[in-house]
């Protein structure tokens, strides 16, 4: 799939007030510093898209993307809506934004229609975070669909990238029964863009044709 034109659209506080549920929709979310910025920015080719931010946890609202794209495998046009969903795990948030979050994320998840698929971020330099975890079993909880994007995998040597990527689907394994679909990215090498913009034209026809 080729992104021929993304543009920021809109930030809303409630699911209710996000733009009209009439395209497929796909939410990124992670932990606070994870590169989520700069992967969406990779995705749709544009450096300035989402803000890269060194001041994170500041804004906490569902912000949508318009992405007009073209599938390489049909060629058919086809929009649809990415979602940067602010993290988790911001040391700075108060017990009151906090809550707020989770009330706000549990709501878009839960009653957005259209929401096709959760991209879970992964910082690959790390070992396996318990955080991370507490989110991804609350969406296998909700019967939510998500895939896994470790990012940042320039950063580490090979060897290293497979223990931590080995020790995270190890720590899965003890509470599920099946691991989800997973991608390798970086921004800087522009690793993984191809074939995360595959999944979602696949993903994408199937809801086309539903
Ligand atoms: P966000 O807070 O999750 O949106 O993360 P950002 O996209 O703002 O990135 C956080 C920091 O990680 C920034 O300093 C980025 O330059 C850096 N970063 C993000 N992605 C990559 C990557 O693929 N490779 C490397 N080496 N650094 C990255």
């Amino acid at each position: 799939m080729q992104i021929t034109k993304a543009s920021y659209l809109i930030s809303s506080p409630s699911v209710d007030k996000c733009p009209k549920p009439d395209r497929p929709e796909y939410a990124f979310i992670g932990r606070s510093n994870v590169g989520k910025s700069s992967l969406i920015n990779m995705l749709c080719n544009n450096s300035k898209l989402a803000k890269i931010s060194n001041t994170p946890g500041k804004t906490q609202l569902i912000n949508h993307y318009t992405i007009e794209s073209t599938s390489t495998k049909s060629n058919k046009k086809i929009n649809w809506y990415l979602v940067d969903l602010p993290g988790y795990g911001y040391a700075k948030r108060s017990q009151q934004q906090r809550k707020q979050w989770s009330k706000m994320i549990e709501d878009y998840l839960h009653k957005r229609k259209t929401l096709i698929n959760i991209f879970v971020l992964i910082d690959a330099r790390h070992e396996p975070q318990q955080i991370d975890f507490d989110f991804i079993n609350d969406l296998g909880e909700w019967q939510l669909p998500f895939t896994i994007v470790f990012t940042k995998a320039d950063k580490e040597k090979p060897g290293a990238l497979e223990r931590n990527i080995k020790l995270f689907f190890d720590k899965m394994r003890e509470s599920w029964q099946f691991l989800p679909q997973y991608f390798i990215t970086s921004a800087i090498k522009k690793q993984g863009k191809e074939e995360v913009l595959d999944f979602i034209d696949d993903c994408n026809k199937a809801f086309v044709q539903q």
